[in-house]
């Protein structure tokens, strides 16, 4: 049986030179070829009309083309529901599948995109973390994914286009940085579709050290938000073992507090409430003591119920006595909306259906 060619979108823009140079092209044609596939979406060689028709035919004997498509599609259907959140399936190369969520409010529309098959990470409350990790994306596979949730977008309303990205999808981003930062910056260089300000995408990890360091020295302008869900070290390792265990809180508000120095942004700490669990007055001091180190804002979020997990959703007096004390302290707090509870759309809910089994 022969190989499949191996699927061009998956190079990152330095290996395509790469290849390029072995075909004995100039690094230019490489940056041509990129931009027809990221910006145009060509889905064959031939589309490429500015390059020459033996090249056209040098690349089609050496690789294919496989741009993302949406294979099913649903759409949340809340009463009075204006904006539906909107859920995609898309379809590797090899098979897997993976979702991707557009979130419409009054003047943005946001795409949250996966930046892993599952997550090595294991959160008990996520449904993702339950689903174990398979493997990263390309950087490929993360544009892909908005390109696609665009093409919803402008399906919709013509002329209209997705102003926001969140990493916030399946997995963790910071543990497949180079895809991500490859992937974002397609999206943000000048002559490619998109040309997103990196201000207008955020980050979001359960806190990798290590990464978040080398994101602060990049120079890079996304915005970053945390996953916390408890001020207290021991807490935290119940609620995200892997993560917490690794990555200890000491040492997270001191990274925390280097990167939103060095970019002058502040974090976002996401705070999932649990009932009974990281929602009373003693967490919220807790937290607040951490939060007020360096800067902040932080976003409280409701919990959205998994089958068969055990966790509940706050109750709503508990939630305002929370947030009311973390102002009462001076810090900026926020509680985020949920969207697409009705389709598993939202936040820890999102986990492949139809994943071919592990080799
Ligand atoms: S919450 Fe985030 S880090 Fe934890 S398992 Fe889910 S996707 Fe992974």
């Amino acid at each position: 049986m022969t190989e499949p060619l191996q699927n061009i979108t998956d190079l990152t823009l330095r290996e395509l030179q790469q290849a390029l140079s072995a075909l004995g092209e100039p690094s230019f044609r490489a940056t041509q070829i990129h931009q027809w596939l990221f910006s145009h979406r060509a889905a064959s060689f031939d589309e490429m009309t500015i390059l020459s028709l033996a090249l056209r035919k040098k690349l089609a004997e050496s690789f294919s083309i496989h741009q993302l498509r949406a294979v099913d599609h649903q759409e949340c259907l809340e009463e009075g529901c204006e904006n539906p959140t909107q859920k995609i399936l898309l379809e590797l190369q090899d098979g897997i599948r993976v979702e991707s969520v557009l979130i419409a409010s009054e003047n943005r529309m946001t795409a949250c995109v996966s930046s892993q098959i599952g997550c090595p990470l294991q959160c008990p409350f996520c449904a993702t973390g339950r689903m174990g990790f398979r493997r990263n994306l390309t950087a490929g596979e993360i544009t892909g994914q908005i390109y696609a949730l665009n093409e919803l977008v402008a399906a919709r309303v013509p002329g209209k286009a997705l102003t926001n990205i969140v990493f916030m999808g399946m997995g963790e981003p910071l543990l497949n940085t180079d895809n991500v930062i490859e992937a974002i910056e397609t999206l943000t260089t000048r002559n490619y579709r998109f040309c997103l300000s990196q201000k207008r995408i955020t980050i979001s990890t359960v806190g990798v050290i290590p990464e978040i360091q080398r994101l602060g020295k990049s120079g890079m302008k996304t915005k970053l938000a945390v996953s916390l869900h408890s001020a207290d070290q021991e807490k935290r390792e119940s609620l995200m073992p892997i993560a917490a265990r690794q990555y200890p809180l000491k040492e997270l508000g001191k990274a925390l507090g280097e990167y939103s120095s060095s970019t002058g942004m502040p974090v976002t700490i996401v705070y999932l409430l649990l009932r009974g669990i990281n929602d009373s007055l003693d967490d919220a001091r807790l937290l607040a003591r951490f939060a007020k180190t360096f800067l902040c804002k932080i976003n409280l979020i409701d919990y959205n119920s998994i089958n068969n997990i055990k966790f509940k959703p706050v109750y709503s007096a508990a939630r305002e006595l929370f947030q009311q004390y973390l102002m009462n302290s001076g810090l900026h707090v926020t509680v985020r909306k949920s969207y697409g509870t009705t389709i598993n759309a939202a936040c820890g809910q999102l986990a492949t259906v139809g994943m071919p089994n592990p080799q």
